[in-house]
């Protein structure tokens, strides 16, 4: 921390005297006389340090000074020397050079109430301050009432960071106090942290064991009525607070006074702690979305910018039009005014032709002698004279008229000619400034999309739900000790599995539908989503999937959710299409196309693998979505009745290609929502084994073996994964690939008569949980901002 010459803002709380002590020397080439030398103790970053520091440097040194060095200089000088004359009681004169050892002058610190630092000495019992302009100036009386004086080293702790980006470096170069430290907040950046020693109270138990009160661990201490009814009192006014430790770590800190725990997270947060969550969610978590609506907000107001240069656009714009259809107005004008003065012109010739011909006629009768009869001529001719005097007159004043008109013309166009640069000039800045705003803009969109991203992440890539189906009929083998854990009870003998969510038979279709809702969004986001539902034929994977139309299942519901976020976001313009197939005996099936049958191959492109021919439908609405379904269901029944099979028999694949592009920066986002109904995972009996029933059963084993390879070969991060073993896993690659996400339902039945089922089913789904996909790399990350 650097203090500002003389007088620093800077704030502090127990007073203490200063302790800077500066003594002569001799030797200093910039103070000869004045004889200064520092003591400085621990450094502490004032001014003065620097000062006398930079007296100490070697003359030749003083060369490599750069122009900022030499204003410090001059600074220096100065102060140093108004600094010599108010303290000349301290040192010998400059006439005899007397070495004034062992001198020694306290400077004292006084903070002033308005946050200003000030520098002073005693000389003569009177007390005197450094002024930036008249050096040393006694002290005003009045600032005892309106300050204090302080102790620098211990008041303000110092604090560098010399790297933003490495906050758990050693971050104070001038003290090795443990107590100063630095810590990154998301939203704030660096900030300077320090350890004060202050008095609060303190929650603590009697340890009978130990005869001794001990502090309460924090866990325990959120349980006292005490703390509950203020931790109570917090989230009620700050609503988003929902971890219970955060808030009463923080009442600890706060002596207990709620008041000012909500007071420093609104200091801290700002206003986002006002919107509620939808679910719990812990400290970290809570923080990740307290940024992202941090986000939200500079993107708001980033868009409200643009709004408003866009206006100003649109006003200049229109402004210049009608400047331009005034130009045209006036070029009409002018040639007007110049087509009347060439006829005039022609007028005055004319007139002047006339006058010559009658100023002839008359020398004529000047010269002429007078014969009777001719006297009525004269009389004519003076006629004749005063007309063309008249006329003559009018000429002109036309000619000055038309002169003063143009001149007036000429200097209207001179003022639309430079307030058409002045515009065109505003037009290009306006410009520049909508494209920085784009670009900001653009950044900022990305941030939050990444951030969302990693929020996501963090939650996992893959989340495994447990969704149980209750057959009445039969004896129940399943409990639900916990709504994450699902038992198997055999006579007694229970097996536990852990999903990230289990859903009990009572669960409703909403209910269930509300654990993928969150990674909808990211498909709007531009990434690749999948939900997939495993289980044993009749196990109820269609129900959750598909579900009925009055209660439709994760299906629908997925895709309302899409098309609403798709239709919030005004200013992206999203493009939706369709495809739905099925893989039967390892063969691809259009169910769009109008030729069902027709099969299908998955081809490598680049880096991509497309399926040529596949039908693909553009949809607006949940109807047109609805109505694409039904077609492909209708399809799908057709297919299967053919081939003597039921529709259990195969996997159903639908997918939604959304493409959206932001009108603001122009940046194109490409995601896809994969929704896919797997065929039943039980083995087939050995008296089914036969003929088409046995390749059946052979082609769904090897895709659903191949999955479980391939979720196996991503839970050990391996360098291969097989992809490529079957069509299924092929066509699921782009949704179990990097940034991807995805939802499995494992779907079970409480029938005992499954229970071998069941439990083979639960065991492929606590297996796969353990799976995360890889995460977004700084790399990726930086590539996706260029
Ligand atoms: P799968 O697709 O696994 O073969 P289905 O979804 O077709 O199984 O379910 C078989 C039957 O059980 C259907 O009649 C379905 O309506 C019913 N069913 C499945 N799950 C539930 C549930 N959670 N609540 C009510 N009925 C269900």
């Amino acid at each position: 921390m650097t203090m500002g010459s003389g007088a620093t803002k800077s704030q502090g709380n127990n007073p203490q005297d200063s302790l800077v002590a500066i003594e002569g020397n001799p030797e200093s080439p910039y103070c000869s006389s004045e004889n200064w030398q520092s003591e400085m103790n621990n450094s502490a970053g004032t001014d003065f340090n620097s000062i006398v520091q930079t007296y100490e440097q070697p003359e030749e040194d003083q060369d490599q000074y750069n122009a900022e060095d030499d204003e410090e200089q001059e600074e220096i000088e100065r102060l140093c020397r108004s600094t010599a004359e108010t303290s000349q009681n301290f040192h010998s004169s400059e006439s005899n050079n007397t070495e004034p050892s062992g001198l020694t002058m306290t400077f004292e610190n006084f903070l002033h109430e308005d946050g200003t630092l000030y520098t002073c000495i005693m000389q003569d019992n009177t007390r005197l301050y450094l002024d930036e302009i008249k050096g040393f100036v006694p002290f005003p009386e009045k600032w005892y009432q309106q300050g204090k004086f302080i102790d620098i080293l211990q008041e303000i702790p110092t604090y560098s960071t010399s790297n933003e980006n490495s906050p758990n470096q050693d971050v104070s170069p001038f003290t090795d106090d443990e107590r100063v430290g630095g810590l990154w907040v998301p939203g704030k950046g660096m900030v300077t942290t320090y350890i004060f020693e202050e008095r609060t109270n303190v929650c603590k138990y009697f340890d009978t064991d130990c005869g001794a009160w001990l502090i309460l661990p924090l866990q325990w201490e959120m349980n006292l009525d005490f703390i509950k009814k203020r931790v109570e009192q917090v989230q009620q006014s700050l609503p988003s607070l929902s971890d219970h430790r955060e808030v009463t770590a923080a009442l600890r800190q706060c002596n207990y006074d709620a008041d000012e725990v909500i007071s420093i997270f609104l200091t801290i947060f700002g206003h986002s702690l006002l919107i509620p969550f939808k679910s719990q969610r812990d400290y970290k978590e809570a923080n990740g979305y307290r940024h992202l609506i941090e986000r939200d907000m500079i993107i708001d107001s980033l868009q409200q910018k643009l709004k408003q240069s866009n206006t100003t656009v649109e006003n200049l714009h229109e402004k210049t039009r009608e400047l331009l259809e005034e130009n045209c107005q006036q070029s009409e004008m002018i040639q007007q005014l110049n087509r009347k003065i060439s006829e005039l012109e022609v007028n005055h010739k004319e007139a002047l032709d006339r006058i010559t011909a009658l100023q002839k006629i008359c020398g004529t009768y000047n010269s002429a002698s007078i014969t009777p009869g001719s006297y009525s001529e004269p009389k004519r001719l003076l006629e004749l004279h005063k007309i063309t005097r008249e006329l003559s007159i009018s000429h002109r004043q036309l000619r000055s008229m038309l002169h003063l008109k143009i001149s007036e013309i000429s200097q209207v166009i001179n003022q639309i000619v430079d307030l058409v640069l002045k515009l065109k000039n505003t037009e290009a800045a306006s410009a520049q400034e909508i494209e920085e705003l784009r670009s900001l803009y653009k950044k900022e969109a990305l941030e939050k999309k990444l951030l969302y991203n990693k929020l996501q992440e963090i939650c996992g890539n893959i989340k495994v739900f447990c969704r149980c189906r209750q057959d009445s009929e039969a004896q129940t083998i399943l409990e639900f000790p916990s709504d994450d854990e699902v038992t198997v009870n055999q006579n007694g003998n229970r097996k536990r599995f852990s999903f990230d969510k289990v859903y009990p038979p009572n669960a409703t279709q909403e209910q269930v539908f509300e654990g993928t809702q969150p990674i909808i969004i990211s498909c709007a986001d531009g990434y690749n989503i999948c939900i997939v539902a495993y289980g044993q034929t009749g196990s109820g994977k269609t129900y959750t999937m598909m579900g009925n139309e009055d209660n439709p299942g994760v299906n629908i519901r997925s895709i309302r959710e899409l098309l609403r976020i798709c239709q919030e976001r005004k200013n992206i313009r999203y493009t939706i299409k369709v495809s739905m197939l099925e893989i039967y005996n390892e063969a691809i099936q259009d169910l769009l196309s109008k030729q069902p049958h027709a099969q299908l191959e998955i081809r490598t492109q680049g880096r991509t693998d497309v399926i040529p021919g596949l039908t693909e439908i553009e949809v607006k609405t949940e109807n047109d979505i609805k109505n694409v379904m039904q077609l492909g269901s209708k399809n799908r029944t057709v297919a299967t009745t053919k081939m003597n099979s039921e529709s259990s028999r195969s996997h159903l694949i639908l997918t939604l290609w959304v493409t959206g592009v932001d009108s603001y920066s122009g940046a194109t986002y490409h995601g896809t929502l994969t929704l896919c109904d797997l065929a039943g995972s039980e083995r087939i009996s050995q008296t089914e084994a036969t003929g088409q029933r046995l390749v059946e059963a052979a082609a769904i084993n090897k895709s659903l073996t191949a999955l479980g390879q391939v979720l196996t070969a991503l839970k050990n991060n391996a360098l291969h994964i097989p992809f490529r073993n079957s069509k299924l896993t092929h066509l699921l690659q782009p949704a179990f690939s990097r940034d991807a996400k995805a939802c499995i339902f494992i779907n079970v039945n409480t029938n005992i008569k499954n229970l071998g089922e069941t439990l083979r089913t639960l065991q492929f789904g606590s297996s796969v949980r353990q799976v995360s996909l890889g995460k977004v790399t700084q790399h990726h990350q930086a590539q996706e901002l260029k």
